[in-house]
């Protein structure tokens, strides 16, 4: 007979005792590791999704925002998409000399404002060696990871109790009036094909017939079935109320001038008005201002402010059931609970906030020509959105631990893809704040590449 009591306060055994000593371990990391008080600057999308992760893992989260609660900077009057379609980054071959034609047209939607600044020409001098076709076939891949997880976040999230952002998953449709922009969307449906991703080219007749509510003038198009389209601000009002809800602090009206250090350790951020905000972990999510937040620990994030304009018709006299891309005009076209929301441009005028109203026009005008029963008048009189997209020279944005400093996250850069990738970024960061294997290739989001 097996005598328990016995076998119990028999003294341990060597592997036992190492058992034991590896469970102690284990539980002290845990706790160790889900009581680190992370500080997040920056409260956009991107800073949001970076807090929200963090507190489910477990971690204390102080997120500081220089604006006041009525401000959201880039985050809110986005287009809405989330696009696994856009996996070929920002800068990519025939990107520049396009650039270069529409510059001479007031109403293109891209511009760069000439200005002596080396930091414009090195962005450019960068963004042209980023456009090879080499670069670009590492980005695809990493791309369409990161959005695909992101997708499935934002599916698992639209079921979760606190959030109701309208996810809507019924595909985009890139539409496209001349047989030139067809072809070239055509090869990009090759391409997504190949990633394993669902695309359909379409004839006119084709393209009506996803969109039958509404009327659509085109040659053609391609329609991405794995797009989805939301509505950002109230996603990111979602955010901010779990965080809050979760225990988060959020310091709205803070904005961080410089940082305490100890080494090659961050002790604290320094506020505005003299205060200082401690913390274990520093994350950089300050969008389009994150080169100016960096610099303060020697970081180089070079990055240029792409500003972008959206208009939003409550009742729009039609309305689409898709959201689309307007190919040749590169406008957004986004159904938001029965309002309608237009948009584009991208203006390379540093942290310039004003509205180019020439631009603006150029979008309006755009989107009667794909949908006749709409047109630039119906937009009048309503009020402009701008915001300023954080866009690195490749594309791609920066994710990552930076070497210069031991307890130091960045998170910035995702240009025309930020609600795209908010939820997967938040992911991201928290398992490298908790010191996971990376799930994702992180050599071309590495945050000290340049
Ligand atoms: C017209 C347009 C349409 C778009 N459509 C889409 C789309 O359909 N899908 C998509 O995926 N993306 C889209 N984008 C891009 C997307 O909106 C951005 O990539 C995203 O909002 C960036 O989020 P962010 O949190 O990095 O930056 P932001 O939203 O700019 O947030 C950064 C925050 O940091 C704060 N901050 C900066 N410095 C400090 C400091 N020192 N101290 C404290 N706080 C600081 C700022 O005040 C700001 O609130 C679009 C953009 C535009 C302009």
């Amino acid at each position: 007979m097996i005598n328990h009591r016995f076998d119990a306060v028999q003294p341990l055994s060597f592997s036992r005792l190492l058992t034991v000593a590896y469970f102690i371990f284990c539980q002290f990391h845990r706790v160790t590791k889900s009581e680190k008080q992370v500080v997040v600057i920056g409260g956009g999308l991107i800073g949001f999704s970076v807090a929200y992760h963090l507190l489910l893992e477990g971690m204390r989260v102080i997120l500081i925002e220089r604006n006041d609660e009525n401000s959201g900077s880039c985050s809110t009057g986005n287009a809405g998409m989330v696009v696994p379609s856009h996996f070929v980054p920002l800068a990519a071959p025939g990107v520049i000399w396009q650039g270069l034609r529409w510059m001479f047209d007031p109403e293109s939607p891209f511009s760069i404002r000439p200005r002596p600044s080396w930091e414009l020409i090195i962005w450019g001098l960068r963004f042209y060696r980023a456009s090879s076709p080499a670069r670009v076939n590492r980005a695809m891949p990493v791309l369409r990871n990161m959005a695909l997880r992101s997708r499935a976040i934002f599916a698992e999230l639209a079921d979760t109790e606190g959030f109701s952002f309208g996810l809507q998953k019924k595909g985009l449709l890139v539409l496209c009036k001349t047989s030139r922009a067809l072809e070239h969307e055509a090869g990009l449906a090759v391409s997504a094909h190949l990633l394993g991703l669902e695309a359909e080219v379409l004839d006119a007749e084709g393209v009506r017939g996803k969109d039958p509510g509404v009327e659509i003038d085109v040659k053609g198009g391609v329609y991405f079935a794995q797009d989805c389209h939301l509505d950002p601000a109230r996603f990111l009002g979602d955010l901010r109320k779990e965080v809050v809800r979760m225990g988060g602090t959020v310091l709205w009206g803070s904005e961080s001038t410089g940082f305490r250090q100890a080494g090659s350790n961050v002790r604290a951020v320094v506020l505005k008005n003299g205060k200082e905000i401690s913390g274990d972990e520093f994350v950089i999510c300050g969008g389009a201002w994150s080169p100016s937040v960096g610099k303060k620990l020697g970081l180089r994030l070079p990055m240029q402010a792409g500003k972008g304009y959206s208009v939003t018709h409550p009742d729009p006299p039609a309305l689409p059931g898709i959201c689309s891309l307007l190919n040749e005009a590169r406008v957004a076209v986004t159904p938001m609970n029965g309002k309608l929301r237009v948009g584009g441009t991208m203006e390379i005028v540093g942290l310039d906030e004003s509205v180019n109203r020439r631009r603006l026009g150029g979008i309006l005008k755009s989107v009667g020509e794909y949908y006749p029963q709409l047109s630039a008048a119906d937009f009048e009189g309503l009020e402009v959105w701008k915001g300023l997209r954080p866009c690195s020279p490749d594309g791609m944005p920066f994710i990552g631990r930076t070497k210069h400093r031991e307890n130091v996250v960045v998170a910035t850069g995702h240009s025309m893809l930020g609600l795209s990738l908010a939820p997967v970024t938040g992911e991201m960061v928290a398992g490298i704040i908790r010191g996971d294997a990376p799930k994702f290739d992180m050599s071309l989001l590495d945050p000290d590449r340049y």
